[in-house]
């Protein structure tokens, strides 16, 4: 008879071992910056008409089925465009406002930081999946490492992954900034394509390039027109900086937004002194744990030949 082992059986074990190698006390680790040719997005919501294309856009280009426009992120929207009350009247006299929400792409995930497995890594960081690109510090997911613990739903500031409750082999769910649209002849951080949400946007309300440019042309429309948006830009430093970064209209904040008002500290550079710790003062953790994707593994291919299987039966 195969040996069968479950996620939550696994993941018990895990935590109870790296609890055991926990240090007495924590040790601080290096301020992580931002890659220099790292891409991301700028969303300005003074220019965002909420036409919902964008929403579209994600679900065709991620290939699911449209059902109806969507309020929330969960399983099947990676991207969705909320209208937000606002405490007060912007500055233009709104009392509501459009915001774009997906994946922030920190540039210090506390995603990242909660998978000990690297399910969830900077694209191209990982030695355990290699032959991504680098330099695009692009969070991405990993199926054949994931444990299903779901530490990175939790971690995450931004809420934004979710996690296929209903599906045989669920999967964790994010923007992942549309890098199956990445050309492979070009090679570099910027073969990354254009992606959909970008592309389909009329009014220019999401842009996408490098952070470095995107900050840079985020000051400039500020400075063009400083009446017109809060002399600010989120993300640039908010929660040790994100690659999604996003422009207000004047008098409005990013809290009425719905972007939670973090310090400059990323949380994964506080938490992460205590919950790497076991790398820095013990093995048996890292064997734990490759053993355990490696058993991950094995069983997810099984799943899938079989579902494969019952599939061609079906026929
Ligand atoms: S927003 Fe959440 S899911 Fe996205 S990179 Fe940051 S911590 Fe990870
Ligand atoms: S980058 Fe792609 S996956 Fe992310 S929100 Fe835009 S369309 Fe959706
Ligand atoms: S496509 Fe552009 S204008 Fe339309 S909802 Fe999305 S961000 Fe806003």
């Amino acid at each position: 008879m195969a040996l069968t082992i479950s996620r939550r059986a696994l993941f018990g074990v895990a935590v109870a071992a790296t609890a055991a190698a926990l240090p007495s006390r924590a040790e601080a680790r290096p301020r992580v910056v931002a890659e220099p040719d790292a891409v991301g997005l700028l969303y300005d919501s003074t220019r965002c008409i909420g036409c919902g294309g964008c929403v579209a856009a994600c679900k065709e280009s991620n290939g699911v089925p449209w059902d109806g426009e969507p309020t929330e992120l969960d399983c099947t929207t990676r991207n969705v465009v909320k209208t937000r009350n606002l405490r007060q009247p912007s500055a233009a006299g709104a009392s509501t406002a459009f915001v774009k929400r997906q994946c922030m792409h920190c540039v210090d995930p506390s995603c990242v930081s909660a998978c000990m497995l690297g399910a969830l890594h900077k694209q191209g960081n990982s030695k355990r999946v290699p032959g991504e690109p680098k330099g695009t510090g692009i969070v991405v997911w990993d199926p054949d490492l994931c444990l299903g613990c779901r530490y990175c739903e939790i971690a995450c500031a931004f809420s934004i992954p979710k996690f296929e409750w209903l599906a045989a082999n669920p999967r964790i769910v994010k923007c992942e900034l549309c890098r199956h649209r990445a050309d492979p002849t070009h090679d570099g951080p910027l073969s990354v394509a254009n992606p959909a949400c970008a592309e389909v946007c009329p009014a220019e309300a999401v842009v996408f390039g490098r952070r470095a440019d995107l900050l840079a042309e985020a000051w400039r429309r500020i400075s063009a027109e400083p009446g017109r948006y809060e002399p600010r830009v989120y993300g640039e430093s908010d929660g040790g900086g994100t690659q999604s970064l996003y422009l207000a209209a004047a008098g409005v904040s990013f809290q009425d937004l719905g972007l939670p008002d973090m310090p400059s500290e990323s949380p994964a550079s506080l938490s992460e002194s205590v919950s790497h710790a076991p790398y820095l003062h013990g093995l048996t953790p890292i064997a734990l744990y490759a053993g355990a994707a490696a058993i991950i593994r094995r069983n997810r291919r099984r799943a899938e030949d079989e579902s494969a299987h019952h599939g061609e039966d079906s026929k």
